[in-house]
């Protein structure tokens, strides 16, 4: 994520000080001077965040906050001259994630800048945090096999696997639908210098449906293919 600031303010001190101090602590800054621009540019650039005066020509900072909500998640902090309860909590119901009256300290701004910007990073951090969690975990309803911590629960409760019943679940699970012979089985989940007959398999198999298909007369997970092997439905 670009650490890209849109700062919108009209008042041209104001604006270049802002430009000024931001830039010092590090950050790539573009300035615009009425709301129409802001619109535009945070369109054009996405920027990480954006400083939006509330009184501006054009669009006023309501209005820039309505059109770009719609459109992106970047925080907003608003400027306002007005100390006006309305405005604040207008500005908050909004989608502004801050603000500030002016005058305010160049310091105090600084602050805010930097804790909405960790914020969002926060926020996407963890996102992609919870993107890896859920490739390492295969969901078949009730069943959960959490690949990264070799763990297996049925209804949240924890499943005792042996290693090699974990390795025929696995197995399964990555062919779901797909008809196994049992030829196949040993061949993926033992390996092929596997001393052992087919009858391995029907073995694990019947631990492993002991396990994942607890009371049922006739298994609804791992099928018996008459004649060929077995295929595993989810
Ligand atoms: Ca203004």
């Amino acid at each position: 994520m670009s650490d890209l600031i849109l700062v919108v303010e009209d008042e041209l001190a104001l604006r270049e000080t802002l430009v000024y101090n931001l830039t010092h602590q590090g950050y790539t800054v573009e300035s615009v001077a009425d709301g129409q621009s802001a619109v535009d540019t945070a369109r054009r650039l996405q920027p990480a965040l954006i400083i939006l005066d509330l009184m501006l020509p054009k669009l006023d900072g309501f209005e820039v906050t309505r059109i770009l909500r719609k459109e992106m998640n970047m925080p907003i902090l608003m400027l306002t001259a007005r100390d006006e309860e309305i405005d604040r909590v207008l500005g908050l119901e909004m989608g502004a994630d801050d603000y500030l009256t002016k005058p305010f300290s160049m310091r105090e701004l600084l602050a805010r800048v930097k804790a909405q910007l960790r914020r969002s990073h926060l926020v996407v951090d963890d996102l992609a945090e919870k993107t890896a969690q859920a490739v390492e975990t295969l969901v078949f309803n009730d069943l959960v096999i959490n690949l990264t911590r070799h763990e297996v629960t049925l209804s949240g409760q924890p499943l005792i696997l042996k290693p090699k019943e974990f390795d025929l679940l696995l197995y399964f699970s990555r062919n779901r639908g797909h008809v196994l012979t049992r030829e196949q089985i040993l061949e993926q989940v033992w390996g092929w210098d596997f001393a052992g007959g087919s009858r391995t398999v029907d073995v694990h198999v019947r631990w492993l449906r002991e396990k994942i298909e607890p009371g049922a007369d006739e298994p609804a997970r791992i099928i018996t293919i008459r004649g060929v092997g077995y295929r595993f439905d989810g």
